[in-house]
């Protein structure tokens, strides 16, 4: 029920949890060796380094627009999902962390609505057997995952943006739940605040995703992270959150260690003590806490 997420290599051998997510390659370039007995994040297409080195490696929009760190919304650059020597280049990294241990996909698929409209992607779309643009995309992403669940050996997990709302994860970024199902073993959903002064929404979203995903082979995690947020604030969130997802994933820091274990051992406790029980006061925390923003 309970994972970790961490850059420390440290903490990530310290068995904190049920399941460890370590961040062996991020979006500013940074690699980290894999860690066995971890699952280790690894970003796609989300690579400021590569487009540093290559500026025209960025996707684009059909007014030019291009994901990179200095336009709104991007807080990194992303290469254009059919630039095919990356794809490979993924690909190949890919096979080398999944030969160590599990496997996260995060920055999957295209880098918002209007990308990418290279000549590349135009020309690509143009060729294909489809008609519509976003079908288009969804194939693209959905072809690299499943070559990828080809390469790995382990679990393969497959990051999706935060919208559970029918469709959007499509026009958005290409990603289909369904699609990419037969080739992933669990969809992770970031849902990362700084303290958690609200937390409706998580639920809200968490819960929402229960129901897009509902009859799907794989697992659904939450992942949630907020420097400032105390042990009584992510035990509240976690209990709001837990009935909807299979597991809950902190992201911890080493000077933030203590309060993720109390949080892990209190929500843990009061799981088995609803059970018990039959009874659970998480739908009352979520309602004073829904009452308490709309005052
Ligand atoms: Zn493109």
């Amino acid at each position: 029920m309970f994972g970790i997420l961490t850059d420390d290599a440290a903490l990530a051998r310290a068995d904190l949890a049920d399941a460890t997510y370590y961040l062996a390659e991020g979006v500013d370039g940074t690699r980290r060796e894999p860690l066995p007995d971890a699952i280790n994040s690894v970003a796609c297409w989300g690579d400021t380094a590569a487009v540093r080195d290559r500026p025209d490696r960025a996707a684009v929009t059909a007014d030019g627009v291009r994901a990179v760190p200095a336009t709104e919304g991007h807080h990194w650059a992303t290469v254009c999902p059919t630039d095919s020597d990356y794809r490979d280049g993924v690909l190949e990294r890919l096979e080398q962390v999944g030969r160590v241990g599990d496997v996260r996909l995060t920055t999957l698929g295209f880098p918002g609505d209007g990308f990418c409209r290279c000549g590349r992607c135009r020309q690509q779309f143009g060729a294909s057997d489809h008609d519509d643009w976003t079908d288009w995309r969804t194939d693209v992403v959905t072809s690299f995952v499943a070559d990828a669940a080809a390469r790995v050996d382990g679990r393969l997990t497959a990051t999706l943006y935060p919208d559970p709302y029918p469709n959007h994860l499509r026009e958005r970024a290409g990603l289909d739940p369904q699609a990419l199902a037969q080739h992933v073993d669990e969809f992770l959903v970031p849902l990362c605040s700084i303290g958690y002064e609200t937390t409706y929404w998580v639920e809200s979203l968490a819960r929402g995703f229960a129901t897009e995903l509902e009859g799907l082979e794989p697992s659904l995690s939450v992942q949630v992270s907020a420097p400032e947020a105390d042990v009584e604030r992510l035990t509240g969130l976690s209990r709001q959150v837990a009935p909807h997802v299979d597991r809950i994933v902190y992201g911890t820091h080493p000077d933030d260690v203590d309060v993720i274990t109390e949080t892990i051992d209190r929500v843990r406790d009061a799981l088995e003590s609803d059970e018990q029980g039959g009874n659970s006061d998480a739908g009352s925390t979520a309602a004073a806490d829904a009452a308490r923003v709309s005052n």
